[in-house]
C-alpha cells in the first residue's frame, strides 16, 4: 500500500483516453480539456479528491462552450446595454446564423453556378423595409459606416457644432471623421445652427453635409438647429449629398421614441444617405447600415476601404433574419406593457419567497441605453432581492447584472425576456442556497 498521495494520480493520457472525457476533447479542444484534468490532478495530489472522483471533477470542471463569452442576464433595466452585447438577437436570427456558419452561398447563385452578389438577401430585406430607399450597404458598424462616407465622399465635411458627439468610451466622432482624411468644417454654435450657417459654408471642396443624432444627451434652453426637412431643399441642385447619421436604427417612427428619428423619415424627408446602427433599436446583429440613393451607395460599395469594413456572411443571416422574422427582442422590450411586467414580477417574488428568499415585487424605471433616447424613462418593474446578492449573481452559473437600489439590488423584467424569467428565479436560489 502506497502512503504517496502522488503515486495514486491517475496519468493524463489515462485520463483523457476515458469516454466521456475523449468527446469532450472533441467538443471543446485538447487544449481546455487538458486544463482541467490538471487542475483535478493537482486536487488529488493536495488531497482534496479522491483519484477515483477524478473524471467527474475534470467533468464538472469544463467550460460549456470553447469560447469565454457567457450568456448573461440582462436585468439592468437598460434594454441595449452596451456592456451586454447591445441588443440580443431573436431566436430566428440565431437560427440563421447557425444556418450560415458553416459552408454558405452568401456569394454563390446556387442556379448558375457563378459568383453572386454578396449578401443580397440582407440587403433586398434592408430596402423592403425602408422603401424610400433605392440601394442599401452593411458595414461592420455605424461608426465604420461613417469612416467610409467621410473617405469616399471626403473633401470637407460640413458638420454642426452641436454634433461633434463622443459615442462612448473616448471614442469621439470628428476624430473619427478626421482620422479618414476629411477635413471638418463647423458651423454654428454649440446650441444654435441655423440654415444659413450650413448654406454660406458650402464651397467647391464641400464633400458633404452630415447631419449627427445627439443619440447620447440632449441640449436645452436657447437651442436652434437645422434638421434634414429644412436642409434637403436648401442643397438640391448644389450636388453636395445630405448625409444623416441618425443612430439607433429606427427603421419607422415609434409612437413612445417622437424624438428618436427613424430611416424611412429621414430618407423621405430629403436626406441623399441615411447611417445607422444594426444592434440598437433595429435589434440585430452589430452592424452599420447605409441607405439611399443609389449612385452614393455604389460610390461607397465600389471603394477600396469597403473591402476593409465589410460584414462576414452570419452578420447577413443575423440582419435578415431580424428584419423578415419576428418582432427582435429589443423591440419586444420597448412595447411590452407594464401591467404584464407586473405580473412577472409578482410571480417572481413569489416563488422566491416560497423557498425562504427576502423578495418583492417594486416598481422600476427602465431605459432604452446605448441605443438612444437619453432622457426617456420606460415605467417597469423588478424584484429587490437583498443588495448583497449583486455580486453573487454576476458569478452565478448563468450570471445574472442587476442594479442596486438603496439598499437592495433590483432585477428589472424589462430588460428581460419573459423566456428567461425561470432561470433568473434559478439564479437567486441557487445564490440563496449558497448562504444557508
Ligand atoms: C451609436 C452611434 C454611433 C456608433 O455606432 P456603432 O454602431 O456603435 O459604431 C454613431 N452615431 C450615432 C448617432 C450613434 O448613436
Amino acid at each position: 500500500m502506497t502512503t504517496d498521495p502522488r503515486r495514486a494520480v491517475p496519468r493524463t493520457d489515462a485520463v483523457l483516453a476515458e469516454p466521456q472525457v475523449a468527446a469532450a476533447v472533441a467538443r471543446l479542444g485538447r487544449d481546455l480539456v487538458k486544463a482541467a484534468v490538471q487542475a483535478a490532478q493537482q486536487r488529488v495530489r493536495g488531497g482534496e479528491l479522491a483519484p477515483d472522483d477524478v473524471v467527474p471533477a475534470v467533468l464538472a470542471g469544463l467550460p460549456g462552450t470553447a469560447g469565454s463569452l457567457h450568456p448573461v442576464l440582462n436585468a439592468t433595466g437598460v434594454l441595449v446595454h452596451t456592456n451586454l452585447g447591445r441588443a440580443p438577437l431573436s431566436a430566428a436570427a440565431v437560427e440563421a446564423v447557425a444556418a450560415a456558419s458553416g459552408t454558405t452561398d452568401v456569394e454563390l447563385d446556387l442556379r448558375t453556378g457563378r459568383r453572386g452578389p454578396r449578401g443580397e438577401g440582407a440587403l433586398s430585406a434592408l430596402l423592403a423595409a425602408v422603401p424610400a430607399a433605392e440601394a442599401a450597404l452593411v458595414v461592420n458598424n455605424c461608426a465604420a459606416a461613417l469612416a467610409l462616407v467621410a473617405t469616399a465622399l471626403g473633401g470637407e465635411l460640413v458638420i454642426a457644432r452641436g454634433e461633434l458627439v463622443e459615442i462612448g468610451d473616448g471614442f469621439r466622432i470628428p476624430d473619427l471623421l478626421v482620422s479618414s482624411g476629411a477635413r471638418l468644417r463647423e458651423v454654428g454654435t454649440t446650441n444654435r445652427v441655423s440654415l444659413a450657417d450650413y448654406t454660406d459654408a458650402l464651397g467647391p471642396d464641400t464633400g458633404a453635409v452630415l447631419k449627427v443624432h445627439p443619440s447620447n444627451f440632449v441640449v436645452r434652453g436657447f437651442t436652434r438647429s437645422a434638421d434634414v426637412a429644412e436642409l434637403a431643399p436648401a442643397l438640391a441642385g448644389t450636388g453636395v449629398p445630405l448625409v444623416a447619421d441618425v443612430g439607433s436604427g429606427l427603421l419607422r417612427p415609434h409612437p413612445l421614441l417622437p424624438d428618436e428619428p427613424d430611416l424611412q423619415t429621414t430618407l423621405a424627408a430629403g436626406a441623399d444617405l441615411v447611417l445607422s446602427s444594426g444592434d440598437k433599436l433595429l435589434g440585430g446583429p452589430q452592424a452599420g447600415i447605409v441607405l439611399g440613393r443609389a449612385d452614393l451607395v455604389q460610390r461607397l460599395r465600389r471603394h477600396p476601404l469597403y473591402r476593409a469594413l465589410r460584414v462576414d456572411k452570419t452578420t447577413l443571416a443575423a440582419l435578415e433574419a431580424t428584419l423578415r422574422g419576428p418582432v427582435p427582442p429589443v423591440r419586444r422590450m420597448l412595447d411590452a406593457d407594464l401591467g404584464g411586467l407586473q405580473a412577472r414580477a409578482d410571480a417572481l417574488a413569489e416563488v422566491l419567497r416560497a423557498a425562504g428568499v427576502a423578495a418583492t415585487a417594486v416598481p422600476a424605471t427602465a431605459r432604452v441605453g446605448g441605443g438612444g433616447a437619453p432622457e426617456f424613462e420606460l415605467p417597469s418593474a423588478a424584484v429587490a432581492v437583498p443588495l448583497a446578492f449583486a455580486e453573487p449573481l454576476r458569478a452565478a452559473s448563468t450570471p445574472v447584472v442587476g442594479y442596486a437600489a438603496g439598499d437592495r439590488t433590483l432585477l428589472d423584467l424589462r430588460s428581460l425576456a419573459p423566456e428567461d424569467d425561470e432561470r433568473l428565479a434559478a439564479m437567486v436560489l441557487e445564490v440563496a442556497r449558497r448562504w444557508t
